[in-house]
C-alpha cells in the first residue's frame, strides 16, 4: 500500500479534526491528520466545554468523570457596570483545558491507528482527478476525501479564496487568554462584559482558572496593539474584572492572543473540501459552546462518511447532504450568537439585556437553551 495514500485526509487537529479521525479510525477508514502546531499546546479558548458533548467523547475513549475535572453548574453574567445576573445552568459543563484535552485526544487517535502529523503546515489543497492532494511541510499526500476542520483562521482560507475573506464589512474581534489561580468557586462559570467585549472566567484542572477573552479588535488598536494598557483602561472598568486582574496569579509569561476572529455562517463544502467546526462557522464564544458545536458536526460528518465509503452515498450525494445537514443543524444558533454579540457589544444595551434576563427568568432559560444543543 502507498503510504502517502489514506481514505481520509483531515487538515487541523482541534476538537472537530481530532474526533473525526478517532471515528475514522474506529470505522476501519484510513485516515491522516495534519495539525501545524506540536501536541500538547496551548489555545485561545475559554475551555468550558457544554456538557451536550460528554457522552459523544465518552464512547471514544475520554473519560471526562475525572474528580480533577470541576463540574460547571451555575453562570453569573455582570454588565459593564456591575449589574450580576445569577443562573443555574440545566446542563452544565466542565472546565478542562486544550492543552490537556486536545493532547488525551491526539494520543487516542494515534492509538487507535490515526497517522497523527502533527509540527505539520498544510499549504495547499488541490483537487485533481477526483481525488486530494495535499502539500504539507513534511510532503505531499493523496486521499479521496479531504475534511478542513483547520478552525477559525487560516492560511488555507486564503490559499482557497474562500469568499468570506473576500467580505469587506463585518467585525473583527481579537481573542486573549491567560490560566490564572484564584480563590473562586469550582462550580461557577463567570462572564463580565466591558466596553466592546466580555472575559469568561472558570476553573479548569490542577485548581487553575482559565481566564479569556474577547473584544473588538478596534479597542487594542486604540492602544497601539498594548494589551496590558487595553487591559487597565477598558476591562478593569468591570469591577469584577479589576480585582480579578488585580489579584490573580498569572501563570503565562505572556497572554496568548489570536486576532481576525469574525463571527458567521460560512460554507460547509467548498472546492469539494468538507469543512467542520469553525471552519465551516463561528459560533460567538459567549454562547460558550464552539467546542460542542465542533465536535456535533464531526459526529455528523462521519455518519455521512461511513455511508459514502460503503457506496450508499456519491461524492455529489455526500456533498449536498451535508451542506444541508449544517444549515439546517447550525444555521439559527450561528445567527443566535452573532445577535447576542452586537447586542452585548453596546454597553447601554448590555445594562438593559441583563437588568430584564434579571427579572424574567422564563426569558433567561430560553436565551441559555438556544446556545446549547441536547447531548449527542
Ligand atoms: C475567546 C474565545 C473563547 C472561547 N471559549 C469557548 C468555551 O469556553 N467553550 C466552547 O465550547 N467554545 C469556546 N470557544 C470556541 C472554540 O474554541 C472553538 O469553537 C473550537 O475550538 C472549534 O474547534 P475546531 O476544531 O473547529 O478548531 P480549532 O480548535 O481552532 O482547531 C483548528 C486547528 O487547525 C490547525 N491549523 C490551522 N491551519 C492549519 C494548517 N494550515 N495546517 C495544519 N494545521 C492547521 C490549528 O493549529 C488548530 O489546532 C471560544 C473561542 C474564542 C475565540
Amino acid at each position: 500500500m502507498d503510504s502517502n495514500r489514506f481514505q481520509v485526509a483531515i487538515v487541523g487537529g482541534g476538537l472537530a479534526g481530532l474526533t473525526l479521525a478517532i471515528q475514522m479510525a474506529d470505522s476501519g477508514i484510513s485516515c491522516i491528520l495534519f495539525e501545524k502546531y506540536k501536541y500538547p499546546f496551548h489555545k485561545v479558548c475559554g475551555e468550558y466545554i457544554s456538557m451536550e458533548s460528554r457522552n459523544f467523547l465518552e464512547r471514544l475513549g475520554l473519560d471526562l468523570n475525572e474528580p480533577e475535572l470541576p463540574l460547571i453548574t451555575r453562570l453569573h453574567v455582570s454588565s459593564p457596570s456591575g449589574i450580576v445576573l445569577k443562573h443555574k445552568l440545566d446542563l452544565g459543563g466542565v472546565g478542562i483545558s486544550r492543552f490537556t484535552l486536545d493532547h488525551r485526544l491526539s494520543e487516542i487517535a494515534t492509538r487507535k491507528g490515526v497517522v497523527v502529523m502533527d509540527d505539520c503546515k498544510v499549504y495547499d489543497i488541490r483537487f485533481v482527478d477526483d481525488h486530494f492532494i495535499v502539500d504539507s511541510s513534511k510532503g505531499s499526500f493523496t486521499s479521496e476525501i479531504c475534511v478542513g476542520s483547520w478552525g477559525k483562521k487560516s492560511n488555507l482560507d486564503t490559499k482557497l479564496r474562500r469568499p468570506f475573506t473576500k467580505e469587506k464589512k463585518g467585525k473583527n474581534y481579537v481573542g486573549i487568554k491567560y490560566h490564572v489561580c484564584a480563590d473562586l468557586p469550582a462550580d461557577t462559570i463567570e462572564l463580565h462584559n466591558f466596553k466592546d467585549g466580555y472575559c469568561g472566567i472558570s476553573r479548569i484542572e490542577n485548581n487553575r482558572y482559565c481566564l479569556c477573552y474577547l473584544t473588538d479588535s478596534d479597542n487594542l488598536k486604540k492602544f497601539n496593539g498594548d494589551i496590558k494598557k487595553m487591559e487597565e483602561a477598558i476591562l478593569m472598568k468591570n469591577p469584577f474584572l479589576k480585582k480579578y486582574f488585580s489579584e490573580s496569579t498569572f501563570l503565562f509569561e505572556e497572554p496568548l492572543a489570536v486576532s481576525q476572529i469574525r463571527i458567521g455562517y460560512k460554507n460547509a463544502v467548498e472546492n469539494h473540501i468538507l469543512m467542520v467546526g469553525d471552519t465551516a462557522g463561528n459560533i460567538a464564544p459567549l454562547s460558550g459552546n464552539g467546542m460542542s458545536m465542533a465536535m456535533r458536526s464531526s459526529y455528523m460528518l462521519s455518519g455521512f462518511l461511513k455511508s459514502y465509503f460503503s457506496h450508499q452515498l456519491t461524492r455529489e450525494e455526500l456533498e449536498k447532504e451535508y451542506a444541508t445537514f449544517w444549515v439546517s443543524t447550525f444555521r439559527t444558533r450561528v445567527k443566535f450568537s452573532a445577535f447576542l454579540q452586537v447586542l452585548l457589544k453596546n454597553k447601554a444595551l448590555t445594562n438593559i439585556t441583563i437588568s430584564v434576563l434579571k427579572r424574567f427568568s422564563f426569558i433567561r432559560d430560553r436565551v441559555v437553551q438556544s446556545t446549547h444543543g441536547k447531548p449527542f
